[in-house]
C-alpha cells in the first residue's frame, strides 16, 4: 500500500500547551489592546499566527546545532551553508542575513533610490516597508484572478505580464532599479506562480535591462505546486524544478524561516560577483561579517540541513495535503475559504464572512479576535490593517484588495487533531458571527502598523 500523505515523521520531543478559559482569553486580548500580536504566546493554544520561524527542526538539524562552528570568520558551518545554497538554488554567490528582511534591506539599500519604482507580483509587508522607508514606490501587479477568492485556478499568484510591461514602458526602465516576483505569493493567499510566468517575467525584466530577483521564501512549496499542477512537470524531481525556477533570475532574497525550516536565518544569493561585493560592504556594517551575517554558526548549520529537508518530496506532499485539510475543515465549519488553499496557509475571506463590517473597520481583525476568544486559536489579518495606506498622489486611503484572515501552519508542529480542533472552534464562532463588531485604531506607528497597533471595538 502506498503511504498516504500523513505526517512523514514521528514525535521525539514535546512541548506542553496551556489550556485557558474564555475569561482568561478575554483578559489577555483586552490587555493586548485587541491586537493578537501583543497576546503572550503562552495564552495561545493553537498558534497559526505565522509559519515564519515557528517550524519544528529535525533530529538532523539539532545535531547540526551541536556541530555549529562559532568561528567569527570562515567557519566550517559557513562552508556547509554556502554549498547547500549553491546546490539547491544554483546561484554561485551568497551572503547570509539574520532573516528575510535583512536580505531585502541590504539589497534595496544598495540598489534602490528615493522616487524609484519596484514591481512585484505582490510585495510582502516587510518588502513593501523596506522600499517605503527608502522613499521608493512598491507596485503590485498580481493577475486579477488572484483577488478572486472563488476562482479555482492553478497559478493565481502569477505576475500580470501585460501590466508589468505597461508599467515599465510608462515610467521608463531607468526608474526601475530592480524587478521582483514573490513565490509563493504570500500576500495573495499563498498562491503559486507558474514556470511559464516566471520565465516570461524574467524575459520582460531582462528585455529592459532590469535585474530580476525572486523573493524565494516558499520556493519549495511553489516548486511542489508546479509539479502537482503543470502536467509537463509531473515526473520532474522537485530539486530540478527548483533549479529551473532560479535559472531565470539574477538572484533571490530568502527568509530561511520558511522553506528552510529554521527558527532564524536568511540569505541573498546572486549570479553577479560585483553586486555581491557591493552588498557585502553594507552587510558588514549592518548584519555582520560576510561568513555569518548576523547568525550564529549553529544557525548556519541548521539552515544548511533544513534547505534539503524543505525540498524532500514526502515532506512536501504531506505539507500540501495538511494545509488543504485545514481548508476543508474550515469550509465545513461554514467559513468562506479562499480557493484553492495555498501551500503554507489557509486564507478566509473575512470581508464576505462579516458583511456588516466595512474595510475601514477591519473585518479580518474582528474575525481573528473572535476566533481567539472562542478557543485560543491565533491567526492574523492580511487586510486593511496590514496593507491600507494613503495614495502617494491623492492622499486618499487605498484599502487592501481583500480582507483576509490567514491561518498559517508552522512546519511539522501541529497534527491533524489540532487542525480539527481549529475547525471546531470556527464552527462555534459561526453560531454568533452576526454579533461580531468592527474596530478602530487608537494608536499606531507609520510603518508596519499591524504589529504594534492598538485597537478598540466600535
Ligand atoms: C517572511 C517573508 C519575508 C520576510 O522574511 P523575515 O524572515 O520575516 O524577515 C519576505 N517575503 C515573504 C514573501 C515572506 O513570507
Amino acid at each position: 500500500m502506498p503511504i498516504p500523505f500523513i505526517e512523514p515523521f514521528r514525535i521525539k520531543v514535546v512541548e506542553k500547551l496551556k489550556v485557558t478559559t474564555h475569561e482568561e482569553r478575554a483578559v489577555a486580548l483586552a490587555s493586548a489592546h485587541n491586537n493578537l500580536f501583543a497576546v503572550p504566546a503562552e495564552d495561545v493554544f493553537v498558534d497559526l499566527l505565522t509559519d515564519s520561524g515557528t517550524g519544528a527542526m529535525s533530529d538532523a538539524q539539532w545535531a547540526g546545532i551541536m556541530r555549529g562552528d562559532e568561528s567569527y570568520a570562515g567557519a566550517r558551518s559557513y562552508a556547509h551553508f554556502e554549498s547547500a545554497v549553491q546546490e539547491v538554488t544554483g546561484f554561485p554567490y551568497v551572503l547570509p542575513t539574520h532573516q528575510g528582511r535583512g536580505a531585502e534591506g541590504m539589497l534595496f539599500q544598495t540598489l534602490v533610490k528615493a522616487g524609484q519604482i519596484v514591481p512585484n507580483n505582490r510585495h510582502f509587508d516587510t518588502t513593501q516597508a523596506n522600499l517605503l522607508v527608502l522613499g521608493a514606490n512598491p507596485v503590485d501587479l498580481t493577475v486579477p484572478e488572484g483577488d478572486d477568492p472563488q476562482a479555482d485556478l492553478p497559478f493565481k499568484g502569477n505576475m500580470d505580464l501585460e501590466r508589468l510591461e505597461d508599467l515599465i514602458r510608462r515610467v521608463g526602465a531607468e526608474r526601475i532599479p530592480i524587478g521582483m516576483i514573490t513565490i509563493t505569493n504570500n500576500s495573495a493567499a499563498g498562491q503559486p506562480v507558474s514556470m511559464d510566468n516566471l520565465r516570461q517575467t524574467s524575459e520582460i525584466y531582462h528585455r529592459y535591462g532590469i535585474p530580476f530577483f525572486i523573493d524565494a521564501c516558499r520556493f519549495a512549496e511553489n516548486a511542489w505546486f508546479i509539479k502537482l499542477r503543470d502536467p509537463r512537470y509531473r515526473d520532474v524531481p522537485v530539486t530540478k524544478i527548483v533549479k529551473e525556477i532560479f535559472s531565470y533570475a539574477d538572484g533571490c532574497t530568502m527568509s530561511a524561516k520558511k522553506d528552510a525550516i529554521v527558527n532564524i536565518g536568511g540569505f541573498i544569493a546572486f549570479r553577479d560577483p560585483a553586486l555581491k561585493q557591493r552588498i557585502a560592504e553594507r552587510l558588514i556594517v549592518h548584519e555582520g561579517f560576510i561568513t555569518y551575517g548576523g547568525l550564529a554558526g549553529r544557525d548556519l548549520e541548521a539552515l544548511a540541513v533544513g534547505l534539503f529537508e524543505g525540498v524532500d518530496e514526502d515532506y512536501l506532499a504531506y505539507r500540501e495535503s495538511h494545509t488543504r485539510y485545514l481548508g476543508q475543515v474550515l469550509s465545513e465549519a461554514g467559513l468562506p475559504v479562499y480557493q484553492p488553499t495555498g501551500g503554507h496557509a489557509v486564507y478566509v475571506n473575512a470581508g464576505l464572512a462579516l458583511p456588516q463590517i466595512p474595510a475601514a473597520q477591519f473585518p479580518g481583525v474582528a474575525l481573528a479576535n473572535a476566533l481567539y476568544l472562542e478557543g485560543g486559536v491565533r491567526t492574523v489579518e492580511i487586510g486593511s490593517l496590514m496593507f491600507s495606506r494613503p495614495d502617494p498622489e491623492s492622499g486618499e486611503m487605498i484599502y487592501a484588495p481583500m480582507e483576509l484572515v490567514r491561518f498559517a501552519i508552522p512546519r511539522r508542529v501541529y497534527t491533524r487533531s489540532h487542525l480539527e480542533y481549529v475547525g471546531e472552534c470556527a464552527a462555534e464562532m459561526m453560531k454568533h458571527i452576526d454579533a461580531i463588531k468592527g474596530l478602530r485604531v487608537t494608536r499606531a506607528p507609520q510603518v508596519l502598523r499591524h504589529f504594534t497597533a492598538e485597537l478598540e471595538q466600535i
